[in-house]
């Protein structure tokens, strides 16, 4: 057992003793969504603010809105009894062809709260093809930052797609592109998700540009990390080839400074505002129990080692866990010292195939439990649901990161907790994070999960250490 010291008492890692809140605790909680199963009840005390000139008032409920019987039918049909907030707010603004620029985290709903006021435009304006017709081109463009994220937002495009004889596509990096121009040239693409650089090839070798020119919706999801990634190039060169004549919404989980620039740019003046998260880090600050354990490096595998496997007996039945490395190479060495010890891992990193990437990713969305093993390719955005606990194994690369990786816990109003184990060099990183509620939690290597560590460590590929 890991003896902690905190002030004057000893006490049993507090990791082990926090109760997770599991699914089906409440036995009245409505079955929301298809897939998900958020409870998103306690999403309804999130203060929302909007700003902008003239905005409509929120919806309450989805009958608000004359969607018409189609959608109408569609809304039923993805269960989905109550709009969220992001959806409150978002969808009177977004029907009305205002742009909009949204703070809201992915799990809250931002799919839908812009795919069926696009879907509504499309029907509203006649745009659809004949039913049968088999090739369309792109009137919503969705950007996204990562091919995860990208291939999740499709995924729920397509649900909602369903019915009204409109088709999502999505094209990405490291796949094989002529495939993708194959299928975007043979069939149906009304949606199309995209990865920036992979969408700037079709653009400039595809001859995506003509076919773009009735393109009405664009929307930047996750404009925060688009930029983090580096990608207000190609944001800005993917402006160049779409109409200017369009709307434009953003969603962002933060708005910094960079997102307000990029908003100036994309946006029309005087587009609204919603905030659907409030206080940066209010969800954080409310639902996650954080940790800090500062320990030398050497200690840092052994110490995830005992962490995680003391999370999975506390939790034996549902414990979802996710730890983040700083590197490729050193979410490979974790996976691989755990499965060295007989654990069964997901492993996410840039040392993957994509393939690999989208069913590992896939797998651990569907799983009951599980540990994952990931570099910051999972940092943002994706949801993940029920994970309990979520590790960072050495510096963030910000506090911003910090905030995002944790977010991979908690979501929509479920509780969850968070670890960061430094080494004491790296302490310093912890004054930016000085408002946050982390508790310090020293712990000691146990000798035997040392030893049992350091044999597994044999076994693992010379080529990984
Ligand atoms: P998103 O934030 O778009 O990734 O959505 C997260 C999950 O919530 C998806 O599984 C959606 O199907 C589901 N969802 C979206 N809107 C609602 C709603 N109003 N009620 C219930 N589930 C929803």
């Amino acid at each position: 057992e890991i003896i902690l010291v905190t002030g004057v008492q000893t006490c049993a890692l507090p990791i082990c003793s926090i109760a997770i809140n599991k699914p089906g605790d409440d036995p009245d909680a409505p079955a929301y969504g298809e897939s998900s199963g958020i409870d998103f009840d306690a999403y309804e005390d999130i203060p929302v603010e909007t700003t902008g000139k003239d905005c409509p008032e929120p919806i309450k409920l989805f009958a608000d809105i004359d969607w018409g019987a189609a959608i109408n039918r569609n809304i039923e049909r993805c269960k989905f009894k109550t709009p969220t907030p992001v959806q409150k707010y978002a969808i009177p603004i977004s029907l009305k062809r205002r742009d909009l620029m949204a703070c809201a985290q992915t799990g809250s709903g931002k799919t839908a709260a812009f795919c069926f006021p696009i879907i509504h435009g499309i029907i509203d304006r006649g745009l659809q093809a004949p039913r049968g017709g088999r090739k369309t081109f792109p009137i919503a463009l969705v950007l996204s930052p990562t091919r995860e994220l990208a291939s999740q937002i499709n995924e729920e495009a397509i649900k909602v797609l369903k019915f009204h004889n409109l088709q999502s596509q999505v094209v990405f990096g490291g796949t094989n592109i002529k495939s993708e121009r194959n299928r975007m040239s043979s069939q149906r693409c009304d949606f199309l998700v995209a990865t920036p650089g992979r969408l700037i090839d079709h653009f400039e070798s595809s001859g995506l540009v003509p076919k773009c020119a009735n393109l009405k919706v664009l929307v930047l999801d996750e404009a925060d990390q688009l930029l983090e990634m580096g990608f207000k190039p190609s944001i800005d060169k993917i402006l160049s080839f779409i109409p200017r004549q369009r709307q434009t919404l953003l969603f962002s989980a933060t708005v910094p400074g960079t997102v307000k620039q990029i908003a100036a740019n994309a946006l029309r003046p005087g587009y609204a505002y919603v905030d659907c998260v409030g206080e940066e880090d209010s969800a954080t600050n409310t639902q996650v129990t954080q940790w800090l354990t500062a320990a030398p490096l050497d200690d840092h595998l052994p110490l995830l080692v005992q962490l995680v496997n003391m999370h999975q007996s506390a939790n034996p039945v549902e414990h979802k866990v996710i730890c983040f490395f700083p590197t490729a190479r050193a979410t490979q060495l974790a996976a691989e010292l755990f499965i060295a010890l007989g654990q069964d891992v997901t492993e996410i990193h840039s040392r993957k195939s994509q393939g690999h990437r989208t069913k590992a990713a896939d797998a651990f969305r569907a799983a009951k439990k599980g540990v994952m093993m990931s570099s910051d390719v999972s940092a943002r955005g994706l949801d993940y649901p029920d994970v309990t606990l979520v590790v960072q194994v050495g510096l963030p690369s910000s506090r911003e990161q910090y905030i995002h990786r944790l977010g991979r816990t908690a979501r929509a109003g479920k509780k969850g907790e968070g670890l960061l184990l430094l080494a004491p060099h790296e302490e310093f990183f912890t004054r930016q994070l000085k408002d946050l509620p982390i508790t310090a939690a020293p712990a000691a290597v146990d000798p035997d999960v040392l030893s049992n560590v350091n044999n597994a460590l044999r076994r693992v590929d010379n080529r990984t250490k």
